[in-house]
This record gives structure tokens, C-alpha cells and sequence, in this order.
């Protein structure tokens, strides 16, 4: 038997949609910007606020429960007739497990209704008989698979259902260069630099901050980021990623944490999922090889190097074992830069970090520390808990599940735009500096490579599967939203690899 609490809104949605119902059960939450989830706050917070007392009763919150002449009345408060039915099921039900000589009502306040609910014994078998079907229901270990119902445009799980439908981004990153202060100012953010300029970012347009400056900000700001649910990163001056305030996850779900850990402590299931990232990473870096090779660039060898150590991917035994196999892929990978950079300003010798040793070292580790917080952002979108990595390990790190991610994203999005970037001398030899025995991009380089990093991950571009426009952000997300459908044992994991056409197209376009 599970523990899974039935309540009253759990009723209200199997009614609607039992896919609903169960996720409700598991405690794996809507959208909560959804306009629908919006106006029902609204109408919450703007209606009889004399009157209202919210009565807790179990898991159950009642509108409104009042005593008139010695009568209990349950009162619900809905935003429209439209879902009827369900709402005087959800009342019924209320009834039904209060027990008592009680009356009920349900206000539609826009439509200035007032509907009377009665328990007789017609309701009342309807009640069990609706409850027996939800208990059914939800001891099952999967979701109903999703169904396009009228409803599912306005559901708050819409995102999370039919990822596959959606397109763009409305929001914008903002990223902040200058030092100064940030500010809460007349309910929205306020930057004021040290040279004096001023500058009002409404707050509403923002998806995260990403800041390479020295900022002072208070305690206000904080709390006004965490309401807006907007992430912050930080950068050092040199461009490293130094941290990221995260504001409280509003996605919350035990169940799919539980459900995240448990593929985490199960090396079967661990290893499963790790492989299917180095894969990704894998596939996507031949693609990209493959398609310089079209291009006389002549990468035969390393081709043939890299498709050796996919092949050994899958037979690896251990996480370690994958590592190294990704560590060697990662090597082959690197060797054709130097082929398919047509620069003679930029040269690659090996991978080096900490500090990079090289301008294509430097690109490089800045270009990763921001498909990482991509990912990051991404992740704070959906369910998952960013603590829990599969092919890194969950240690002292603080994240690890955007690094994860990340590995499928930085040969698509991150390379190819400094790959870009050098091709079309966007990027010069003066856009670094010497620091610590290393080199970093300086200011003005990282500015040029994060405009061009932005253009190339909000692109929107044909997806043959689904036969619409999605951009590079988005398809983290829809990765994400995969992974969820793992662990909901809904779908199995498979990453993301560009398709042929898809490469081909893409590349000439950025490069
Ligand atoms: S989006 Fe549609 S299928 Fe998904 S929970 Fe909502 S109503 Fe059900």
C-alpha cells in the first residue's frame, strides 16, 4: 500500500486529468507562473477577505468554513464554471470525510455565482466509488501517460508534459560587467555603477544574473531575487565561476528526489545514466568532427580514435572506469582542434586548466563555466536536485547534475561558438591577458564571447522530431524533463545528439 494522501484538489484534478492527479500525488508540482495558477492567487488574495478563514482539515485547506445559525457551511472559492463538476466532487468530498451535518457552497465570484452542493446517498456512492478509482490510481508506480486534453493548454504541467511543444525563450539573461550597487528600487531591480550610471532592469524580463563586476547588494535584493525565483552567479575578476545563489527551489518534489537518489545509490542504474551522458558528449564531438572532416580537414584518425572509445563506453564497469574513457575521448576530441581552427593567432597543445595555459585553453574554461550555469538555471526550473550528479560524483560539491548535463551541451553549443568566435576574428589575441603563469580573456573578450554565446544558445532552429523551432536553452531544458520521465520510469534516457541535417545546417551558420 502506499502513502500517497488523497485530498481534495487531488479529486478536483483526476476528474480533469488523472495524469495530473497522480504527479499531484507525488507531490511534483505545476508551473507556478502559469496564468491559470495566477489568477486563481488573485481572485484568492481580492475576495471576501472579510469572510475568509482558510480551515485546515488532514492534508485538506477549505476555502472558508463558516457557522450560520448553528449550521456548518464549507465554502470553495473557483474562478469559473468551466470545470464545474470536478469542483462539486471536491466539495462532496469535503462533506464526506468532515462527517458532519454540514453544508456546502461554491462561489464563482467573476461570474457572481453562488452553487449549493447537498450529500445524499447518490453523492455519496459517487464519492466512494471516485475514490476507490484514485486509490487504483495512485498506488500505481507510473503516470497515466499524457493525453492532449482542451485543458492542457492552460494546465500548470504543460511544460512538463509536452516539452517537446515548446519553443522560445521570453526572458533574458542579464549579465553585469561594472562594479556598483544592486539595488531593490520601486519593485524592481536598480544598478547603479561607480561611474554614476543608472539603470532600472525590470524585473519581470530576467531568467537569471550573471555578474563579472564588484557589486554590493543587500539583504533586500536577496530576498526580492528569492521571490522572483531568479538565480544569481558570480564571477571572479578573472572570469571564474566562484558561486551562485540558488534561490529556494520552488519546484520542490521529495518523491522525484527520492526517486533521483535512488538512481544514484543503485550503481546499476547510476552507471546507466552516466554512460548516457559520456554518449551524448561523444556523438555530439563526432558530429562536429565529422563534419569538419567533409571539410578537408582531414580527421580520419581521430575519428576512428574516438568511435573506438565509444564503442568501450557501454562495457564499462564502474563510473571510474567511464571516466577515463571520457577522459580519453576528451583528448581525441581536443587533438582536432588545432585542425579546425583556421587561425594562426591561436594554437592548441593540450588541455590545461587552473590556470588555462594557452587562448583556446582560456576560451574554453570560460565557455564551460557558462553552459555549467546554463544547465544550472535550467535545472533550477524543473524538479531535479542540482546535488545529485550521476557521472560526477555527489561529494563536497555543491552542484553536480549541471555538470553532467553540461557535457552533452558544451561540444554543441559552447565549442562551436569559439570555434566561431576564432574562425571569424571576432575573438583577437587582445582579448586576453597573462595572469597568474596562465592566460584568462579579459573584459572586453569575455563580453564579445558571452554576445556571441547568448545569440548561439537562444537560436532557434528546426527540430526534425518535432517539426518546430527550439532554441539551444530550451533543449536543456527538455533534457531535463527527460531525465524526470526516467526516473518516473515513464522513458527511458536517451541524450540529446544533433542529427546530421541538423549539424550541417547549424555549422555553416555560426561558423
Ligand atoms: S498537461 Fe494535459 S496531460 Fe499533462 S497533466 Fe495537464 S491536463 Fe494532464
Amino acid at each position: 500500500m502506499n502513502n500517497f494522501k488523497i485530498t481534495g484538489s487531488i479529486i478536483q484534478a483526476y476528474l480533469v486529468c488523472p495524469r495530473q492527479a497522480w504527479l499531484m500525488s507525488r507531490k511534483i508540482s505545476g508551473n507556478q507562473s502559469n496564468i491559470s495558477i495566477e489568477i486563481g492567487r488573485i481572485i484568492d488574495e481580492n475576495t471576501y477577505l472579510r469572510e475568509k478563514k482558510e480551515i485546515r482539515f488532514g492534508s485538506n485547506i477549505f476555502d472558508m468554513v463558516k457557522n450560520e445559525d448553528g449550521k456548518i457551511k464549507i465554502i470553495e472559492v473557483k474562478k469559473s464554471s468551466k470545470m464545474i463538476e470536478s469542483a462539486k466532487m471536491q466539495i462532496l468530498y469535503y462533506l464526506y470525510i468532515t462527517n458532519f451535518d454540514a453544508e456546502a457552497e461554491i462561489r464563482i465570484p467573476k461570474e457572481k455565482k453562488i452553487i449549493k452542493v447537498f450529500m445524499d446517498e447518490i453523492n455519496r456512492e459517487k464519492i466512494e466509488i471516485t475514490l476507490k478509482n484514485i486509490e487504483e490510481l495512485l498506488i500505481k508506480e507510473k503516470a497515466p501517460t499524457p493525453v492532449m486534453l482542451k485543458y492542457c493548454k492552460t494546465c500548470s504541467y504543460f511544460e512538463f508534459c509536452w516539452a517537446w511543444f515548446l519553443g522560445v525563450y521570453m526572458k533574458e539573461t542579464i549579465y553585469i560587467f561594472s562594479n556598483g550597487r544592486l539595488k531593490r528600487k520601486d519593485n524592481t531591480l536598480f544598478f547603479e555603477s561607480e561611474e554614476g550610471v543608472k539603470k532600472y532592469i525590470p524585473v519581470e524580463n530576467v531568467k537569471e544574473m550573471l555578474v563579472f563586476g564588484e557589486i554590493d547588494i543587500n539583504k533586500r535584493v536577496l530576498e526580492f531575487l528569492s521571490q522572483k525565483e531568479i538565480m544569481l552567479s558570480y564571477f571572479s575578476y578573472y572570469g571564474y565561476y566562484m558561486g551562485t545563489f540558488y534561490p529556494r527551489e520552488h519546484y520542490n518534489s521529495g518523491y522525484m528526489i527520492l526517486r533521483q537518489a535512488e538512481s544514484y545509490s543503485d550503481l546499476k542504474k547510476r552507471l546507466f545514466i552516466a554512460k548516457q551522458f559520456v554518449n551524448g558528449a561523444i556523438e555530439n564531438s563526432l558530429k562536429i568532427m565529422k563534419y569538419y572532416n567533409r571539410r578537408d580537414k582531414d580527421l580520419v584518425k581521430e575519428i576512428s580514435e574516438m568511435e573506438d572509445i565509444s564503442d568501450k563506453i557501454f562495457n564499462s564497469e564502474s563510473v571510474e572506469n567511464l571516466m577515463a574513457h571520457e577522459g580519453q575521448s576528451k583528448q581525441v576530441y581536443y587533438q582536432c582542434f588545432n585542425k579546425i581552427i583556421n587561425n594562426d593567432d591561436f594554437k592548441f597543445e593540450a588541455r590545461t586548466r587552473r590556470p588555462p595555459k594557452d587562448c583556446i585553453n582560456a576560451m574554453i574554461s570560460f565557455s564551460n563555466s557558462m553552459i555549467y550555469n546554463y544547465c544550472l538555471k535550467e535545472i533550477y526550473e524543473t524538479h531535479l536536485d542540482p546535488r545529485i550528479g550521476y557521472l560526477h560524483s555527489t561529494n563536497f560539491r555543491r552542484f553536480t547534475l549541471n555538470l553532467d548535463v553540461a557535457e552533452i551541451f558544451k561540444p554543441v553549443i559552447g565549442d562551436r561558438t569559439i570555434f566561431s568566435c576564432i574562425n571569424k576574428r571576432i575573438i583577437t589575441e587582445k582579448d586576453f591577458e597573462m595572469n597568474l603563469n596562465g592566460i584568462v580573456m579579459n573584459e572586453k573578450g569575455r563580453r564579445k564571447f558571452l554576445e556571441q554565446l547568448e545569440e548561439h544558445s537562444t537560436q532557434t532552429i528546426k527540430h526534425k522530431k518535432l517539426n518546430r523551432n527550439v532554441s539551444y536553452r530550451r533543449l536543456i531544458r527538455m533534457e531535463l524533463y527527460k531525465l524526470e520521465k526516467h526516473f518516473l520510469e515513464e522513458e527511458e534516457y536517451n541524450p540529446f545528439v544533433m542529427d546530421w541535417w541538423w549539424n550541417v545546417y547549424n555549422i555553416i551558420l555560426w561558423c
